[in-house]
């Protein structure tokens, strides 16, 4: 029962990944000054999926994940999203957008709104959304992450731990078609980052799309089923937790882990 080997097959779209980047390319600066970040990324992510993405700190993955969501513009590539290249021009950003949702490591929430109000906001703004019906969808999806007694709370009322989960309850509504999450843990204790990873694990068993930046391997383990190294805007090394983890094949990643502990 694999989920990686049946994830490709999607209705009327035989065998296309969700999302596929070729070549992708991005540069800062000009000139003496340019650094490449990210210097030809091919990588895909199947419906059901999960990829996670490791490296240094530095290494592109906020980078890769904000262009995915169209967030930094690319030099050179493709984005693909269900066939479509999305990284270009004539292409609907806010169209693209709403099929994904991206969470940052933290200032997610709206802090004057409450937990309830950061759900219903798009909903009711963007999508028009009589408020009775927006709040009957964002209760539920606070039930899943556990936030029922927390929706009239504001964002600074709650731990960072909540917080998060509120910030991904926020961007499951609309039900995205790809979750993208950049290192949502790393601010918090760890006793609070466990339950914002057990969410994630939850998500992840309901077969929930995502492609994950996290310094959190025993997390990576868990939900991977493949991990991607990047090293200086390359996939230096990919593979399933155990090949990269336990086997790793370069230098650079033996390095990485070896400092991880
Ligand atoms: P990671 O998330 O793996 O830590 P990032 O994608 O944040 O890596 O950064 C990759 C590289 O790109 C870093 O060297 C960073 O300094 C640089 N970088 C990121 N965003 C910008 C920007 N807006 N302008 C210039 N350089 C940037
Ligand atoms: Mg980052």
């Amino acid at each position: 029962m694999s989920r990686a080997s049946d994830g490709g097959a999607r209705p009327g779209k035989p065998d296309a990944p969700l999302l596929s980047l070729r070549g992708v390319r991005k540069t800062f600066g000009t000139g003496a000054g340019q650094h490449v970040v990210l210097d030809g990324i091919d990588l895909d992510v199947a419906e059901h999926q999960c990829v996670v993405l490791v490296g240094s700190s530095g290494s592109g993955k906020s980078t890769l994940l904000r262009a995915v969501d169209l967030l930094e513009e690319i030099d050179d590539g493709q984005i693909l999203l269900d066939g479509e290249d999305v990284a270009n021009p004539w292409v609907d950003a806010n169209a693209v957008r709403a099929r994904l949702a991206l969470v940052f490591q933290q200032y997610n929430l709206f802090p004057h709104l409450r937990v309830l109000d950061n759900l219903t906001l798009a909903p009711r703004v963007v999508h028009r959304r009589p408020r009775p019906s927006a709040e009957a969808d964002a209760h539920a999806i606070l039930e899943k992450v556990g936030l029922t007694h927390r929706a009239r709370a504001y964002p600074d009322q709650l731990s960072g731990g909540e917080q998060q989960r509120a910030a991904i309850a926020r961007a499951l509504v609309g039900g995205p078609e790809l979750l993208l999450l950049d290192e949502v843990t790393s601010a918090l204790d760890p006793a609070l980052a466990g339950e914002v990873l057990d969410l994630l694990l939850a998500l992840r068993a309901e077969g929930t799309t995502m492609l994950v930046a996290t310094h959190e391997m025993r997390f990576a383990r868990q939900v991977a089923d493949e991990i991607v190294f990047l090293h200086e805007g390359r996939i230096h090394e990919r593979g399933t937790p155990t090949q990269v983890l336990d086997h790793p094949q370069r230098d650079a990643t033996r390095e990485f882990l070896r400092r991880l502990g």
